[in-house]
Order: C-alpha cells, then structure tokens, then sequence
C-alpha cells in the first residue's frame, strides 16, 4: 500500500498538491540495525522529507506485535517535525513462521535472491516518486537495486568510524592483519592507535569462529563506493581522527549520536516522532516506574542487546554478583536466555525486591532516568551511543566483533567506565560495579561521562556537527526531487 503525503504548505497554493521529497531506507532485519536507521529517518522527516522504512515481512509482524498495533497501521504516515515516517515491508522468501530465517547463511542467501526484485517493485509503486534509497549494513544489494532503478543511494554505517576503518583497509588489503602465520602483527592503521590483536574486531581474527560473518561484512565494501553517501552513527567530537583518515580513501559522513530525542522534546516540530519505534520485543515499560521508586544514581542496568546469550556459568555469576552488589538492579534476560538464570534466582529476586528482571526493556529512557548509576553493557555500537548520550557510566563486558573495540573505546578513549574481565566473576563484578559508582575514579568517571553527554547533545542539536551533515543531505535531496514536485 503507498499513501500520498503532500506538503502541506503547498495544499492551498493553487489548490495543488505537492509531493515531498521521498527516501525510502532499507533496513537489514536486526534490532542493532533498525534502531539506527530509524533514528537517522526521523532527524531526516523532521526536516520536511517523507521518509518509508522498509525491511522485511516477518521483521513487519514483530514490530507490529511488540508495538500491540496492526502491519496495516505501520504503513500509515506518521507527522515528525516537518515530515512524515510510515514503513513498508517486502518478503525474504522464507515461509512465515519458518525458523530457517535464524540461520544468518540461509536467510542471507534469501534475502539476496528475493530482496532485489521485491524491493525493486515496492520502489516503483510508490504514489510519491521516491528520490533517494538509503540502506544499512548486511544488504549490500540496495545499492544495486537503486543504480538499477536510477536512483541516487546512501549507506548508514552502525557502527564506528574506527570499525569502519580497521574493515575497510582488511577488505582491501592495504595493511597487515593478524594471521595464521603472524598471529601476533600489531595492525597500524592512519587516524587510530596501534591495534594488537586482542583489540580488533573479533571476526577480523584467523581463530574466529564465525568466518561468515567476516565474508558477510567485508562485502559490503565492495559496492560502497557507488552510494553517494555514506553515513555513520558517531559524531566528530568522538572520533574526529578516525572519521578524517579514513575520508581520504572513503568519505564518511558523521550523523550521530542516532538517538531519539529525550521525551521532553517528544513533541516538538522540530523533531518528535520518539514514540515511533521499530522493537522486535515488547519492551517493558513498568520498568520505568520501578526505576522511579529508587533513589537517584543507585539503581545498576544490565543489558546484553539482542543477539548476545551469555553461558550458565556466565549468568549465574552475573546473578550472584549483582545480589551481591548491594544494589538494585534492573537485568534484562531475554526469553531465550531465561532458562540459563540459576534456579531459584528469578523467584529470590521477585521475594526480596532486591530487583527487575525484564525481557526486553525500553533502554534509551531507562539510561536517560535518573535512578540509574551504571550500565553493565556487552558495548553493541548502539548501546555504546547510547550510554556516551545519557551520560551513564559504565562496566563493559563485550562478547565479540565490534563489542570489543567499543569497549576499549568506552574505558581509555572516552574514560567513562571500566572493563569487566572474562569470563565474568561475582567478585570481579562486585568491584567493577564499585569502581564506577563509589569513590575518587567514579567521580572522574561520572564528570567524564557528563562531558560526553554534553558533546553528544551539542551534535545533534540545531546547528551541531552531526545535525549540519543531515541538513546538507535533505538539501541535496530536495534539490534534486524538485523537478519530480513541480
Ligand atoms: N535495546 C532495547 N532494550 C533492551 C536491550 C536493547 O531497547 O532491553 C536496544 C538498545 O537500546 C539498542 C539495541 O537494542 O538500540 C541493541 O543494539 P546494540 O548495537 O547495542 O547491540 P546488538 O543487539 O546489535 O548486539
């Protein structure tokens, strides 16, 4: 379905409508991967374009269920500033209800066969002529669809710029990388520090497990330099030197932190549109009126994102540690790894009121509370924004790829936490949790994380660096849609 929006400044000129410009963005079906283009359509539709986020069907009947709402309803336009967002969806090719999607093989080699031409097809029966395809990582053939369609394209890189670089240069052999024959090569790459093995995305190493995410990944840079942009979620402030290297082989366009607006601005014209999300689990929003029965600062935060299931042995001393702490604390446990919480656990912490354990919890407000005084996080690239944007300190415990430069980022770079070792020990999340609360470093750390706040609010506010690079695109964008508008 494709639902006409006009301008409505326009609709009593002459008794004519005018089309907005249309972007239509392409979101890989993940939550790390949605989150961020749907943050980027809104700062775009707040500055007058009309904006359709599509992925695919069975992505449409989790959000629709995890938002309580219709597949029909996400399609209606919804006002944000000065522009609309409304989702539109297209098949993987995979049965509904086939568990075969949670293969990433399978349903990659799906989505490449079935994306194309359905996509292709939800392009072209637009009512407002679309200007513009954005897309994500993991669906590198959108590019290809829009060149097809002649379409100008842009890429929103979700992770950092420093990533960005290390797969970059891996992807087009221009510098050493650890391997079977030198283990142990220190990678020196323009703009970053000298990475050791041990600090370089996961899958970048011979010994990774999973060799498929390393060939799904550095694909991606195959076709990139046939987008007309390329965004990425991190400001200049964070990562000026990273984002500048980099620019003389690719240049990359800062427009994060991609957060939604605090809820005080919710219903602002300039940006709004916070109650749009795009979560493929129900959030648990009574979390929130827990946290407002706690004391500010008190409260520890515990959250692995989407993807990642820690061990047994992980989360029974991750359970422990936590009673241990002395401190609320609210975990989120996804329903997949409920069955690794210790016996018994779930029930003593529901006695004692010591804490919350939650599904899937709304985390940019659950960060932004006051009651909350740290962030135990596996460092995800959103929830890294996220924490640097709400001004949380944090205990980093990062499983994999990304995670672990984002955790090295966090403690030495930004100086706003400290590294939980693993395998996690109660103790040693006793202390970690200590060091970030109590004492001398925690007050260091809290007035770091306060500056970062303050240098991520900067970006995307009116003017910012971050909110400069969005305007330029919705300029170009509306400069060439506007013989389409006329
Ligand atoms: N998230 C959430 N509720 C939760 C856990 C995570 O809303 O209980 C969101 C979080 O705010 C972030 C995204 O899910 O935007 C996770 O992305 P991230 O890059 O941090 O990790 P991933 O899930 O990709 O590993």
């Amino acid at each position: 379905m494709a639902i006409a929006v006009t301008g409505t400044e326009d609709t009593s000129a002459g008794g004519r409508d005018t089309a907005m410009p249309h972007v239509v963005m392409v979101s890989f079906p993940g939550q790390g991967h949605l989150n961020p283009l749907l943050r980027l359509a809104k700062r775009v539709a707040a500055k007058g374009l009309l904006v359709t986020l599509c992925s695919t069907d069975d992505t449409a009947r989790r959000i629709a269920a995890a938002a309580s709402t219709s597949v029909g309803a996400l399609a209606e336009p919804t006002r944000v500033g000065r522009g609309f967002i409304r989702f539109e969806f297209f098949s993987d090719g995979i049965a509904p209800d086939d568990p075969v999607r949670s293969d990433l093989d399978f349903l990659m080699a799906s989505l490449r066969s079935a994306g194309p031409p359905a996509l292709a097809a939800l392009v072209r029966r637009q009512v407002v002529p679309v200007a513009c395809i954005v897309n994500n990582p993991f669906v590198p053939w959108v590019l290809d669809v829009a060149a097809d369609l002649g379409l100008p394209s842009g890429v929103l890189w979700v992770q950092s710029a420093a990533v960005f670089s290390i797969y970059y240069h891996c992807r087009h052999a221009l510098a050493a990388f650890p391997s079977e024959d030198d283990p142990d090569a220190i990678v020196q790459l323009p703009g970053l520090p000298p990475l050791r093995p041990e600090d370089l995305p996961t899958f970048l190493l011979w010994t990774s497990p999973y060799q498929i995410l390393k060939s799904v990944i550095l694909e991606q840079f195959g076709n990139l330099s046939n987008a007309s942009w390329v965004f990425a979620n991190t400001f200049d402030e964070l990562e000026h030197e990273a984002i500048e290297a980099i620019s003389h082989r690719q240049v990359i366009i800062p427009v994060g932190p991609l957060v939604d607006p605090p809820p005080e601005e919710g219903g602002s014209k300039e940006i709004g549109g916070g109650e749009i999300k795009a979560d493929l689990f129900k959030a648990a929003d009574e979390s929130i009126q827990w946290l407002a029965r706690h004391p500010p600062r008190s409260v520890v935060y515990v959250s692995v994102g989407s993807v990642v299931v820690l061990t047994e042995e992980e989360m029974e001393e991750m359970a422990w540690g936590l009673k241990q702490t002395g401190r609320p604390f609210l975990w989120v446990v996804r329903s997949d790894a409920r069955e690794r919480l210790p016996a018994g656990f779930a029930e003593e912490v529901a006695a004692e009121g010591i804490g919350m354990l939650v599904e899937w919890s709304p985390q940019e407000r659950v960060l932004e509370h006051e009651a909350v005084a740290c962030f135990l996080t596996h460092c995800g690239w959103n929830s890294t924004t996220e924490a640097l944007t709400a001004g949380v300190p944090v205990v980093a415990y990062p499983q994999w790829g990304d995670q672990v430069p984002d955790a090295k980022m966090l403690e030495e770079a930004c100086g706003v936490g400290v590294r939980l070792p693993a395998p996690a020990t109660r103790a040693e999340l006793q202390r970690c949790v200590k060091a970030v609360t109590e004492g001398e470093m925690a007050e260091t750390i809290r007035r770091r994380a306060s500056e970062w706040k303050e240098a991520a609010a900067k970006a995307v506010s009116e003017g910012g660096s971050s909110d400069r690079h969005i305007q330029a695109f919705v300029d170009e964008v509306t400069k060439r849609a506007a013989p389409a508008a006329n």
